[in-house]
């Protein structure tokens, strides 16, 4: 029935709900998220919803994964706005955490995630996984899902927390949640909300670039050729700079050199900046013949 979820600001709080839950033999789904919530989100929480007798969002802009050049003090909030829209599909925890309540004076533990963290977002944020590694541990030892959902939208990232669930033996099965985007394909993003009006014009651009260079790799064109083309289209359209746009293996972000065998499953990556709004964004390719 759709209400107000409860709103737990306690990690001891969220372990009374939990376990109250556990003993009726209830199956639990955590979605975790930095607010500012859009309908890439609620897809994940109905994925939970739909999966699962609970649902928990958390919602907690994590300051160790922000830079000190980056948008932790701008990134966007809307407390009220996140509660009304995952009230009105039916969530029964909003999870919202205070920074002290999440890193208690003293707080020196880390977790890093040696491999997936190498090169794309972890070539130019190189705080930035550890800082996703280590917040989502925390986050999956509080609540202790059945299940916690994630966006492909965020594919490194997904990578790197389920290394960090199977290395760390953290009993959650990690669910990753197709891309959802704008009819003109942008990928929404919180960060969208940064985009000046030409800017947003400009923002589809990503995607439609990285089609192409996804169908010139099916088609046979080598990879660094695709990749050059890829990238040389964006930077003539405005996006500067250019943080990446690769083509890599699609389970181990692997890079490839070549052209693509014939169904080996691979990915566009591809991050990039319009005035200030860092997008991000990738796709699957696969080379039929
Ligand atoms: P964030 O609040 O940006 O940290 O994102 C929280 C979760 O929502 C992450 O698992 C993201 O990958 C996911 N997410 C963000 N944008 C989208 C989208 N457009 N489609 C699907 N999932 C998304």
């Amino acid at each position: 029935m759709p209400s107000t979820p409860e709103i737990v600001r306690t990690v001891g709080g969220l372990r009374d709900r939990v376990a109250a839950w556990r003993r009726n033999g209830e199956r639990v789904g955590l979605v975790p998220t930095m607010g500012a919530l859009h309908d890439g989100h609620l897809a994940l929480v109905r994925r939970s919803l739909d999966d699962c007798d609970r649902t928990v969002v958390s919602i907690f802009v994590n300051p160790t994964q922000f830079a000190p050049h980056e948008d932790f003090e701008t990134y966007p909030r809307d407390e009220a706005r996140d509660l009304g829209a995952i009230g009105a599909i039916g969530t029964d925890v909003a999870y919202m955490p205070n920074a002290g309540e999440m890193y208690a004076e003293g707080f020196t533990t880390t977790v890093s995630v040696a491999d997936p963290s190498n090169g794309l977002c972890g070539a130019v944020r190189p705080h930035f996984f550890q800082g996703v590694a280590t917040v989502v541990s925390k986050l999956l030892l509080q609540c202790l899902p059945d299940r916690a959902y994630f966006g492909e939208k965020d594919y490194q990232q997904l990578l790197v927390i389920k290394r960090l669930v199977r290395d760390l033996n953290i009993p959650a099965e990690i669910v990753g949640v197709s891309t959802i985007r704008e009819p003109d394909g942008l990928a929404l993003s919180s960060r969208n909300a940064y985009l000046s009006d030409a800017d947003r014009k400009t923002a589809p651009l990503l995607n439609a670039i990285m089609r192409q260079v996804a169908e010139k790799v099916a088609g046979g064109v080598a990879v660094a050729e695709a990749e050059t083309w890829g990238r040389a289209q964006l930077q003539e359209n405005g996006f500067d700079p250019v943080d990446y746009l690769e083509v890599r293996d699609g389970e181990t972000l692997a890079p490839i050199t070549d052209t693509l065998a014939p169904g080996h499953p691979a990915r566009v990556f591809a991050a990039a900046y319009l005035g200030k709004t860092r997008l991000i964004d990738n796709i699957p390719v696969a080379r039929i013949l």
